[in-house]
């Protein structure tokens, strides 16, 4: 059973977002705190003064964020860093001049506020057309503004270029998280869409995926596929027995087992409850029947270890093999037969259909 997650958020794809969205805040705040105790120094150095002063501030609502995040008021430590960056960036600009760029930080406010998590979603739009309105604002009211500080132009050309080079830094590195978290749901999502969460085994829709394959692929080099249906035998009286969590243990023993008895290009999916379907490229009937087999007894030798007892277990196999143009349903049902057989016959035994 999946156990529910302590998340508020009800989608693995959010849990995602909002995980690395407080992770990235921490990170910011450590970093950006770390960044401006160096900048206080230089611009102090630098006759800027009103700016250190500006930079102390900072440095004292990076410190409050990252104890807001560490108390979990993570509401309150994000407004703070939003505060800051707005704060830093039309305090900077008044304190030494429009273009020493400042202003540029306002941009990586807007990724962030797009991949926050906010529970009224039209905040972000109306965050977001404030911070236009207030970048440009910001633009006609200071740029021809005599500065606090007088610093040489010089020195302003290079803090410009440094403030636009950390933007583009800030806005990779944001679309770069952005890129990994979507890459990671995705691949959860395949996992999940593919596998049975109890055994890891292949589902039985993309087991006939690959079966639709290999069907094509059979036609273009005539090589044979072989099919191979196994069910544990009186796994009913398992679960009466022992209990069904036991009967789950023993579902994961079996399905370990038959995943290493297989060969690399070999699948095998959980057909159904105790029920499962191999599929073997290149394996004719023979062979086919040798490995089920083997797969016999490595499945008679199993013993799951249960509330101190020793749990046996054995199965049946019914193998067949695909012929001439036939639909993939064919083959499973003449392995279904088999199987039957095989069931009628005594069980713990492998039967092969006539093709
Ligand atoms: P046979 O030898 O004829 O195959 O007998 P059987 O008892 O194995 O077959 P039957 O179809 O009567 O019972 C299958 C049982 O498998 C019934 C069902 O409750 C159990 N089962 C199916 N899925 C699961 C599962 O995920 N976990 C557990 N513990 N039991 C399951
Ligand atoms: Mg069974
Ligand atoms: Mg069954």
């Amino acid at each position: 059973m999946e156990r529910a997650q302590p998340y508020m958020d009800k989608t693995f794809g959010n849990r995602n977002t909002a995980f690395a969205f407080w992770g990235l805040m921490y990170k910011i705040a450590v970093v950006a705190g770390a960044t401006h105790v160096m900048f206080m120094g230089l611009f102090y150095g630098l006759g800027a003064h009103t700016l250190a002063w500006i930079n102390l501030g900072s440095v004292l609502l990076f410190a409050a964020s990252y104890l807001c995040l560490k108390k979990r008021l993570n509401l309150l430590a994000v407004s703070l860093i939003v505060f800051e960056i707005l704060a830093h960036a039309i305090l900077a600009v008044r304190a030494i001049g429009w273009d020493s760029g400042f202003h540029y930080y306002l941009l990586v406010v807007v990724p962030v506020v797009v991949i926050s998590q906010m529970k009224i979603k039209a905040f972000k739009p109306v965050l977001i057309t404030s911070m236009l309105l207030l970048y440009i604002g910001l633009d006609h009211a200071m740029r021809d503004l005599t500065p606090l500080d007088v610093i040489s132009a010089q020195t302003l050309s290079g803090l410009r270029y440094f403030n636009i080079a950390v933007t583009f830094l800030l806005l990779t590195y944001l679309s770069g998280i952005y890129l990994k978290l979507v890459t990671k749901a995705e691949r959860e999502l395949r996992i999940l869409a593919t596998t049975d969460p109890l055994t890891q085994l292949l589902n039985r829709r993309s087991l006939l995926e690959i079966a639709e394959y290999e069907l094509v692929q059979r036609k273009r080099h005539q090589a044979p596929l072989a099919f191979v249906l196994a069910d544990i035998d009186h796994f009913k009286s398992i679960n009466d027995q022992h209990g069904h969590a036991a009967g789950d243990k023993v579902l994961k023993a079996v399905s370990q087992t038959l995943r290493q008895a297989l060969r690399e290009q070999d699948s095998v999916a959980r057909w159904g409850g105790e029920e499962f379907l191999f599929l073997m490229p290149d394996a004719t009937l023979d062979l086919a029947k040798s490995v089920a087999e083997r797969l016999r007894q490595q499945v008679e030798a199993i013993e799951v270890p249960f509330n101190g007892k020793q749990i046996k277990v054995s199965m049946t196999f019914g193998v067949s093999t695909h012929q001439n143009d036939e639909v993939v349903d064919a083959p499973i049902n003449r392995a279904d037969t088999a199987l039957y057989q095989g069931k009628v016959a005594g069980r713990n035994q492998v039967v092969a259909s006539a093709a």
